[in-house]
């Protein structure tokens, strides 16, 4: 099986094709040597696309828009580049470089495609419309409605700062998820240093003014946190000598390491780096309230809970479901859920127009986990319920290959786990035997699951979601057209198209101090300078136009050579 879609049809006629599209209107195109030119004259099918993030950038950019009437919806009329945001938090690039407007983006892909600047407020999937409100802005009210009608819904609306219903939180901590929070962050940092150096200060109210505090011990928070101790160490303490003693960075993680997500060996790299840095890692350590003067916190090791004065709070603990998602997933039956469930086609459960991909979906787990057991009973030969270590391995590739996105889990950690949650859960008389039955096997795979997801909330995922889905689409008419074409291509005649792949690359944790950890698929780990090299190469490959690229790497020479600009603007 290959990642590309396969060609549905070799031999057909070459000449204009006019088909009846259901319910949309006709579609014209002209298949003559493959291109899917389309008749001008003919109403095409609208495709309405909510976000301008990872997802919603990457599947416009690939679509082809001389097929689909496309509309994008979105708050934000740009696409911002997220891994650099803690970037921005420090001066180390500046925000507009890493931003590109989403109307260059279409412009450059001509064709009919529209923006509306605003935020979608209900999904009505009876009347295949959306519901939208124009954004607050200078010389909008926030309160202009209106419709926009749809024959293909791409949901794409990413996900909010999850605050795990902490009181305080909103109120009181800066979230790290868009430009304008980069922004705050900038110029509060040096509100504080300012402050602090105010006659009059008590030494406490200095040290207080300095106490920098970041919740959540993920890349983002980590990566923040690094940021800012190399903007203290080499910008800041030279402007402001006097208070510079004062400063402090405190991280807090609730579980017992920081980067969790990483292999063992970068985790450890991490905790000692920040330990010879200077940052003050808390692990075990709960939040459990903020109030205007003081963060509380609950130890795992301590009884009751301990305050701390602080000046400057960053809040990175992960993501939650945005309320327009959690509403629509009430309407479609899907409840106690993050995201919105969708098949391996990206097609939202219950649902054959709306697709959803990126931070606001996760492919169906009950699915999978039904695929699997049938993959167990299928290796079960002798049908007794069981399978050995052996026979559990093979079905675990066999997973691999036909659940790729399951792969880095399992290929990596997951495999490990699985094989000792399996043995753990056999009990000490039966580990001789070697033998594991579904329900355990299932119910191990559940474990892991649960504490990794199938599919990790990233950038690389929604990228890849957007631009495969992008490939769907531009077949989607030449496959309606001769619906028994794709159908012969699968054996199980499930789908026209291969099932969405991930393709993991591998993923970075800068950790400050020119130094940055990269972990590949497989057991691959490097850390050091040359991982900084590569991080710098990566991300300046990986920008999304020319001139966001040139900005980029000219921050980072101005950087190099004069430091980061420390003024409050
Ligand atoms: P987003 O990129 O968040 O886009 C959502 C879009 O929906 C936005 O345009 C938003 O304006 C729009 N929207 C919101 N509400 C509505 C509404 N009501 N109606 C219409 N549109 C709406 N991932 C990596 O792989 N590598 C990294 O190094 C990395 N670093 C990160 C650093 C930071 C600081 C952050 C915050 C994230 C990082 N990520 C990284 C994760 C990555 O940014 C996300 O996984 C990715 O942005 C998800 O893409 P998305 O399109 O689903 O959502």
């Amino acid at each position: 099986t290959s990642n590309t879609l396969r060609s549905y049809h070799p031999h057909l006629p070459k000449l204009i094709a006019v088909v009846a599209v259901g319910g949309g209107g006709f579609v014209a195109y002209n298949t003559l040597n493959g291109s899917n030119t389309v008749d001008p004259s003919v109403k095409k099918k609208r495709v309405v696309v909510l976000g301008t993030g990872w997802a919603g950038t990457s599947f416009l950019k690939d679509l082809d828009s001389s097929q689909y009437d496309i509309q994008v919806v979105s708050p934000r009329n740009y696409f911002a580049f997220t891994p650099l945001l803690p970037s921005v938090t420090c001066g180390t690039v500046e925000p507009r470089s890493i931003v590109e407007p989403i109307r260059n983006i279409m412009k450059k892909k001509g064709g009919d495609i529209g923006f509306l600047e605003a935020e979608c407020f209900k999904i009505d999937p009876q009347n295949k419309s959306v519901h939208c409100r124009s954004v607050k802005q200078a010389n909008l009210e926030g309160k202009e409605e209106f419709i926009v009608d749809y024959d293909y819904l791409v949901v794409a609306m990413g996900a909010r700062s999850n605050t795990f219903n902490t009181p305080g939180v909103e109120e009181h901590t800066h979230f790290l998820k868009e430009i304008e929070d980069a922004q705050n962050i900038r110029r509060n940092v040096i509100d504080c240093f300012e402050k602090a150096s105010l006659p009059n200060l008590t030494e406490e109210e200095r040290k207080k003014n300095l106490h920098f505090v970041v919740v959540g011990g993920g890349p983002t928070g980590v990566e923040f946190a690094a940021e800012l101790h190399d903007y203290i160490k080499k910008d800041l303490s030279k402007l402001y000598p006097t208070v510079k003693d004062l400063v402090k960075i405190t991280l807090l993680e609730a579980a017992d390491h920081i980067l969790g997500m990483f292999d063992k060996r970068i985790t450890e790299f991490a905790e000692e780096k920040f330990q010879r840095d200077g940052i003050d890692v808390k692990l075990g350590s709960m939040v459990v309230k903020v109030t205007d003067k003081d963060i509380c916190t609950k130890e795992k090791s301590k009884e009751g809970v301990s305050s701390i004065p602080y000046g400057m709070i960053v809040w990175s603990t992960g993501i939650g479901t945005r309320p327009v998602i959690s509403e629509f997933m009430k309407q479609v039956g899907q409840v106690n859920r993050r995201a919105l469930a969708t098949d391996e086609w990206l097609r939202v459960d219950g649902s054959d127009s709306i697709y959803a991909l990126g931070d606001c979906a996760s492919i169906n787990q009950r699915k999978v986990m039904d695929d699997i057991a049938d993959i167990f009973k299928k290796a079960d030969k002798d049908n007794s319920g069981t399978l050995t270590v052996k026979e559990l391995q093979d079905v675990v590739n066999d997973i691999c290959e036909r659940y790729p996105q399951v792969q880095l889990y399992m290929k990596n950690k997951s495999m490990k786990n699985i094989v000792q949650l399996l043995e753990e859960s056999k009990g000490d008389n039966e580990k001789e035997s070697k033998e594991l039955d579904i329900e355990r096997f299932k119910s191990a795979l559940s474990a892991v699951d649960s504490k990794m997801k199938f599919l990790p909330a990233t950038a690389q995922v929604a990228a890849q979601q957007g631009q495969y889905l992008a490939k769907c689409f531009n077949r989607m008419n030449e496959c309606e057209q001769t619906p028994e074409g794709p159908l012969r291509m699968r054996k199980d005649g499930r789908h026209r198209f291969h099932p969405f792949r991930y393709r993991h690359l591998g993923q970075f944790a800068p950790l400050g101090g020119e130094q940055t950890a990269f972990q590949l698929p497989g057991d691959h780990v490097s850390i050091g300078y040359s991982s900084q090299w590569l991080w710098y190469s990566v991300y300046a490959s990986k920008q999304v136009s020319w001139r966001n690229r040139m900005l980029v790497v000219s921050d980072w020479t101005r950087r190099f050579i004069y430091g980061r600009d420390s003024s409050r603007i």
